[in-house]
């Protein structure tokens, strides 16, 4: 067995620009709701996030508010509070903990950013249902509890080859919303803001993408837990300059890194892929976990998931429309299989590790044969843990120490 050591983990140095912007995208909010100055809409993660701010709306993200509760821990304390009002324990504890945040008038914004007491008040909310239908309950609740708007896509599931009937309902969905959020604002919709907007989003998905493909350098310059704080911006700024310049900058920095072959993680000997949601309480524990043991985390179908390739100005509702259907999660085991078999080879790869988050199954796809499948065909192993996105009380830290030390030493006997 590997002795565990203490491994250096490089740190990004752009982290600190990326801590500025952040807050900054808060403060903004913060202040949006309340001066009533600006609208400010609720939107699922990989929502049409493009046409909110092309009508001028700030663009708040509880999933992202959620992943802070959980990287905070404050989320297990919360989750029983979503619980007594009738929300199962067994569905998404973004949605419980949330929530139960809510409920408690809690948020780890007043921790991170003085001055910021509460999340921003919505003047509406609008969802997609292509990656679950949790996040149409979730934001149906605050709909009911702030009596605002709620506004929706239903997007087909199970894609397998997405095509031209999949891409007219779902872009006539989105064309149906601009009557009602014009109503909202006051103001009318304009197709080259949109365009303008679409074109950013666009270049701010082909760097996060050149970021993330930069792990494919072997030693890699960059972990699966750098990837899941430096998305913020790719997440919550997608659509602005300010994104854009972000990742021009975080870029440069690891094809530095790249240049003098610079390892992320010391001495990196084995490489692994990471399919599922993060447990967001435990990336640092994870991320030294992993180093100690001289393997590197480097590459997830979670981080890809913001990479809308098919984003084109020219034709911004079609375009959206196909790159919101064409995300992993949304399609059938198939195209799922195809797609990690792609990144296996890409980020040569010695294993993959499977999350099964006990209340996420629309992230977790290790239930239904497909580790099983993919290591027939490709030879690559792979492990599955038990475990969650949120809700600590569903993982075993000892279980899953134990697990990866065994599985790293069958990678080396290999
Ligand atoms: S995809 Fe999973 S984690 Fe995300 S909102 Fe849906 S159930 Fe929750």
């Amino acid at each position: 067995m590997a002795e565990e050591k203490k491994i250096i983990r490089k740190v990004i140095k752009a982290t600190g620009e990326m801590n500025r912007i952040m807050a900054d995208y808060f403060y903004e909010l913060n202040e949006a709701s309340k001066t009533g100055e600006k609208k400010i809409a609720w939107c699922t993660s990989v929502g049409p996030a493009e046409l909110l701010r092309a009508m001028g709306f700030l663009v708040y993200f509880p999933e992202n508010h959620a992943a802070m509760l959980g990287a905070t821990r404050m989320s297990t304390d919360f989750i029983p509070e979503a619980n007594a009002i009738g929300y199962s324990p067994d569905i998404c504890s973004y949605l419980t903990s949330d929530v139960g945040a809510y409920l408690k008038g809690m948020t780890p914004l007043s921790r991170a950013y003085k001055g910021i007491e509460a999340v921003p008040k919505p003047d509406v909310l609008v969802f997609n249902t292509n990656q679950c239908r949790d996040v149409q309950d979730w934001f149906a609740w605050y709909a009911d509890e702030f009596k605002v708007p709620l506004l929706g896509i239903h997007t087909h599931r199970g894609v397998g080859d997405v095509g031209g009937s999949h891409v007219k309902s779902i872009a006539n969905q989105m064309e149906n919303m601009v009557a009602p959020l014009e109503k909202i604002t006051g103001k009318k919709f304009e197709l080259d803001e949109l365009k303008r907007v679409v074109k950013l989003s666009r270049e701010c998905s082909d760097l996060w993408k050149e970021v993330l493909d930069t792990a494919s350098h072997v030693p890699s310059p960059l972990t699966f837990y750098d990837g899941t704080i430096h998305m913020g911006p790719a997440v919550v700024l997608r659509g602005t300059q300010t994104a854009v310049d972000y990742y021009k900058l975080l870029l440069a920095e690891l094809k530095e890194r790249v240049a003098n072959n610079e390892a992320a993680v010391e001495d990196e000997r084995f490489r692994i892929y990471w399919e599922g949601m993060p447990v967001w309480g435990r990336l640092s524990t994870h991320s030294k976990m992993f180093s100690a043991l001289k393997t590197n985390v480097l590459a997830s179908t979670y981080c890809n998931s913001w990479i809308f390739s098919a984003f084109d100005p020219e034709d911004p509702f079609n375009s959206m429309a196909r790159a919101y259907t064409e995300l992993f999660i949304v399609r059938a085991d198939k195209s799922k299989e195809q797609y990690i078999k792609n990144m296996l080879s890409f980020f040569k790869v010695d294993g993959i590790i499977y999350h099964d988050a006990k209340t996420c199954p629309n992230n977790s796809n290790c239930r239904y044969g497909m580790p099983q499948r993919l290591e027939k065909e490709t030879g690559v192993p792979s492990l599955t843990i038990n475990g969650d996105l949120n809700d600590l009380r569903l993982l075993s830290d000892e279980q899953t120490k134990t697990n990866v030390e065994a599985f790293v030493e069958k990678l080396e006997e290999r």
